[in-house]
């Protein structure tokens, strides 16, 4: 079921990026209507229409053809920087292929500011693999997202925790990714984009994680079910809600968007083994996936964190060793050159695919290799650090930090 036939290296590229805007949607009852630019076409697709779970999916297509993207916000009703986002994203300008939006996938728990609805359904728990979704709200967004049978979906939430490779701890500043390794390098690099263009404090830099494996919890995610019914590459986004400006929230969920839809995933599919190879869009499974992650939203139940990672995968470990080694981090002299050697890093079940450091407090870990040299230009305390992503896509920090002995 792989879509052999069609091109990704013609895929969604953003013409001005934001550009275009609240003329283009037109608000159309039915799915007919037709709002030319000249480049694209939208229509609108009402869902649930009539009750108050009615909300739309707005459908933008280029004259060029394209892949398919599918991008989705709102699911749970408190996750404001992911609706908003997915808003603006509806109505973006592309230049091949077509993409579907839908902004407010759970309408009713957005207007009660809930991520849940009033009866508790968490809508990102109605989508079970293989089979009927279970309310009718899930079997409407299904109806839409396997009719355009996307290429690539993107799934936009929040969470008040930080990821740090436990999910347990968090799902923040993360983006989780569908098996193979064409998601995962996809992810990898939006993740690296976003760090570099849009996150100030080298806290908020952004992780990846694979999904949780089929028949572990959390399950019936509608990322998954579109990964693995319908061969599409999932991706879900996850920023942190708390002591962060909406707006810039909104940014980090836009550019991760923007750089997946035009990024290494669509650009090297052919190039790579990628997920579409695997029509199980299933990962390796060493041992039992870790219990469902404690609740990090002050939401309204205990589910939460979608898209974390199963302990199918063995987290890397990230060790910076400083070289040569008989210099000490803390005893440096100014205008002393080190090396920096990740070489002792591991990953205990497969091998490490990216070393990425930062070096200073600048917070972007723009620089790749095992090692890299160190000038320590001046007096002081220098940070570093060491992020490691091995081939499920799950990462490790080490830090350090390098004084002078003055
Ligand atoms: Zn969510």
């Amino acid at each position: 079921m792989r879509r052999d036939t069609l091109s990704r290296r013609s895929v969604l590229t953003l013409t001005s990026g934001f550009a275009l805007a609240s003329a283009g949607v037109a608000s159309v009852v039915g799915n007919s209507a037709q709002n030319d630019e000249g480049t694209v076409s939208r229509e609108s697709i009402v869902i649930r229409e009539g009750t108050e779970e009615e909300t739309t999916a707005y459908v933008t297509t280029a004259d060029a053809e394209g892949p398919t993207a599918v991008v989705v916000g709102g699911m749970h009703g408190n996750e404001v920087a992911g609706y908003t986002a997915a808003g603006r994203i509806a109505e973006w300008t592309i230049d091949a292929g077509t993409l579907v939006a839908i902004p407010e996938a759970n309408a009713a728990a957005i207007d009660r500011g809930t991520r849940n609805d009033a009866e508790g359904n968490n809508l990102n728990r109605q989508f079970p693999e293989s089979e009927t979704p279970d309310t009718e709200l899930a079997r409407a967004i299904w109806d839409v997202v396997s009719e355009y049978d996307p290429d690539v979906i993107v799934d936009l939430h929040e969470s008040t925790g930080i990821y740090a490779g436990d999910p347990m701890d968090g799902v923040g500043q993360a983006i989780f990714h569908s098996a193979g390794e064409a998601a995962t390098d996809a992810a990898a690099d939006a993740a690296d984009y976003v760090t570099q263009t849009a996150v100030d404090d080298p806290e908020f830099a952004f992780e990846i994680g694979p999904f949780s494996e089929p028949e572990t919890d959390p399950s019936g995610l509608l990322a998954h079910k579109t990964a693995r019914d319908l061969n599409a590459d999932g991706f879900l986004a996850e920023t942190l809600s708390t002591d962060v400006e909406l707006e810039t929230r909104v940014q980090w969920h836009t550019a991760i968007v923007e750089r997946l839809l035009e990024g290494e995933l669509l650009l090297d599919e052919s190039d790579t083994g990628s997920a579409s190879d695997d029509p199980t869009g299933e990962e390796p499974s060493e041992s039992e996936p870790d219990e469902e992650p404690a609740d990090d939203e002050s939401g309204d139940d205990t589910d939460d964190s979608d898209g974390e990672e199963a302990a199918s995968n063995e987290s890397p470990v990230a060790r910076i060793d400083l070289l040569p080694t008989w210099r000490s981090e803390s005893a440096l002299e100014p205008g002393e050159t080190v090396t920096l050697d990740a070489s002792n890093s591991d990953d205990p079940d497969g091998e490490l695919v990216r070393y990425e450091w930062c070096i200073g407090d600048h917070g972007s870990f723009d620089e790749t290799g095992e090692t890299v040299e160190v000038t320590v230009s001046a007096d002081g305390d220098h940070p570093v650090a060491l992020r490691v992503v091995d081939d499920d896509g799950s990462t490790d920090i080490d830090r350090l930090t390098l004084s002078t002995n003055c």
